[in-house]
């Protein structure tokens, strides 16, 4: 998008050309001169993990100009104060130091006064590898532009050039971000700065595999060894994007870029504009068991292309960098992302109604086993996922649900009832692709919750104002049967019959000590006195020293038998009397319902794309 102070601009010059140019005219439109800027990257010692940063600001006309490093960056709701990083802020103008002085956690102000360019000089400690953070290491740098590059206040629109200088052994660099000029790739442009935000730089000697899909040229970047097969990989690809696509009816890319970090262990994705950041562990591109958690991550994050990156709550965008956004529809960004990315592996047949069934299921058996349920609303998740689901702790399942597993398990069910009213001329796709089309294209903003379910509505043609209260708005127990059957579809407790034991608690081995990592509400050990952080010393004056001993204890027991905990609590022995329970964990198991019609196969066959 064009800066507006361009077009004014363009207006007056043409004014004062037509008539009698004066000196003050001419002032007065050197006045409306847009500043630019341009940063500069160096990581010549990448061992350090340190980025030097040099922004240069020319054209500048006042007093003194703020330069602010972003607190957060957009798609991961979390104060991450990316300030703390930063080491040797200064400025100089015509090789002379400039005057400034920090005025804030993240702000620096620096007096401009008397001169137009300025040129800012910080380094950045990057040693933090996720999406969301910055990383640089002696094999190759990670930047996530807010938590690199500093914005000026008041001047998020100015267009950037970003010069990279890489590390001399480096010899790619992978962004959605595109050339100053062609022919030189270690030169980039951004239109403003939440594009730059954005947009992910990799840069290194990863391995680059282009291609297309939907007909739009698509990068994989592969950084690091890994198990996967490349041409297996593409192909599925392909297929996800095509299933994406069909959902909305059009594909809004002109280019794709997937930064696919092979990791030790670590797992998440973030989602951009024009690309994506994935982490996922190196070798667990096979079996097809584990393959299939990757191929969820890369489907979730390409329809959040849609999904948030155009169809977007109202409050996210024009972002504040420095302060929470807050919004009660992080449960439709995140939520029906979740849905979708299982569902549409099935759409397009990379795995069968039975594995996605029991996806769903696994999803309901997450949610329905925290006692969060009965404390958290959706709307509220949302809300609070600044200091919730992103500052999780020991105490998080008694007391929240995550807006993705239940907007997911929400987002079937609130899709089973669109299919079922309109017997199955119209679903949830036909939201999607509504607001899409009305609110992202048309209008150009976005959605509030009230709009989200009167588009439902209108879609599924019958008010479901009591859908939205209990499952959205409240905390009401979820009538899976009811909607289920709506596809010929029941949901079945297998651990109904099960006596098994438990003490309610999540235990922690470590090194022959066990400890009590988190304890479910409601459950006897927490009701009768255990707490987290406990060591459990012995049951019944019998030493555990790992937690296969607990589950050889309880064993021999059953259910209102009573049996002496003993645990050492901040060093100081104590013993607790627990009257022993049924483990009520849920196993849910989604099977054909008993009787099933005509009309509940047809539906079923439509919503598994069997038809
Ligand atoms: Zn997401």
């Amino acid at each position: 998008m064009q800066h507006p102070i361009f077009f004014i601009l363009l207006t007056i010059m043409s004014i004062v050309t037509d008539i009698n140019t004066t000196e003050a005219d001419l002032i007065n439109t050197a006045n409306l001169v847009q500043p630019t800027l341009s940063y500069t990257l160096n990581m010549d010692e990448p061992h350090t993990h340190y980025i030097e940063v040099v922004m240069d600001i020319k054209n500048l006309n006042q007093d003194y100009i703020d330069i602010k490093m972003a607190a957060w960056t957009p798609g991961s709701y979390m104060i991450r104060e990316f300030a703390r990083n930063v080491e040797g802020f200064a400025a100089s103008a015509n090789s002379k130091e400039v005057l400034s002085n920090k005025i804030s956690k993240n702000t620096w102000r620096v007096r401009t006064k008397n001169t137009k360019n300025v040129s800012v000089r910080y380094r950045v400690y990057a040693y933090e590898m996720s999406v969301r953070t910055s990383f640089v290491d002696a094999d190759h740098a990670v930047i996530n532009p807010a938590s690199v590059m500093m914005f000026i206040d008041g001047m998020l629109d100015v267009p950037a050039t970003i010069k990279i200088n890489p590390y001399k052994d480096w010899k790619e660099i992978s962004t959605a971000l595109k050339p100053a000029k062609k022919g030189d790739k270690w030169t980039l442009q951004s239109p403003n700065f939440d594009m730059l935000a954005d947009s992910p730089i990799e840069i290194g000697n990863h391995k680059i595999i282009d291609f297309k899909a939907v007909g739009i040229p698509h990068q994989l970047c592969l950084i690091g060894e890994s198990n996967c097969n490349e041409e297996k990989i593409v192909t599925d690809i392909q297929k996800i994007a095509q299933a994406c696509t069909d959902v909305f009816g059009e594909n809004p890319l002109e280019s794709y870029t997937i930064l696919q970090h092979n990791t030790d262990g670590s797992y998440g994705g973030l989602e951009h504009f024009n690309s994506t950041s994935l982490m996922y562990p190196r070798w667990n591109f096979e079996p097809e068991g584990k393959y299939f958690r990757w191929l969820g991550l890369m489907c979730h994050e390409y329809f959040h292309l849609w999904n948030i990156k155009r169809i977007r709550p109202k409050e996210l965008g024009p972002f504040d960098y420095e302060n929470e956004n807050y919004t009660t529809l992080l449960w439709v960004a995140e939520g029906v992302t979740s849905y979708y990315d299982d569902y549409l592996l099935r759409r397009a047949d990379l795995a069968t109604p039975e594995k996605y069934l029991s996806v769903v299921a696994s999803n309901i058996n997450t949610y329905e086993n925290k006692p969060g349920k009965k404390v958290q609303s959706l709307t509220e998740s949302s809300f609070d996922a600044w200091i919730k689901y992103y500052r999780s702790d020991e105490n998080s399942n008694n007391c929240c649900v995550s807006y993705y597993t239940k907007g997911a398990v929400i987002a079937a069910m609130l899709d089973l009832e669109i299919l079922h009213a309109t017997k199955g001329k119209k679903s949830l796709d036909e939201v999607m692709r509504f607001l899409y089309t009305e609110y992202y294209k048309k209008e150009a903003r976005g959605i509030t919750q009230e709009e989200f379910q009167t588009v439902c509505e209108d879609i599924a043609g019958v008010d479901m104002d009591a859908f939205f209260k209990a499952y959205v708005h409240g905390t009401a127990e979820v009538d899976y049967n009811k909607h289920l059957a709506h596809v010929g579809l029941k949901i079945v407790d297998e651990n109904t019959d099960k006596q098994t034991l438990s003490l309610g608690a999540r235990l922690q081995d470590n090194d022959g000590k066990i400890s009590i990592r988190s304890i479910k509400r409601g459950t006897c050990g927490y009701n009768d006195g255990l707490n987290v952080y406990d060591e459990v010393i012995a049951i019944n004056g019998f030493r555990i020293r790992k937690t296969a001993d607990v589950t050889q204890q309880l064993s021999r027991k059953k259910a209102g038998d009573v049996v002496e905990v003993m645990v050492s609590r901040g060093g100081k022995i104590r013993t607790f009397e627990v009257n022993l329970e049924r483990d009520n964990t849920i196993a849910y198991k989604i099977e054909k319902a008993d009787k099933i019609s005509k009309a509940q196969e047809a539906l079923y066959n439509h919503w598994m794309r069997l038809d």
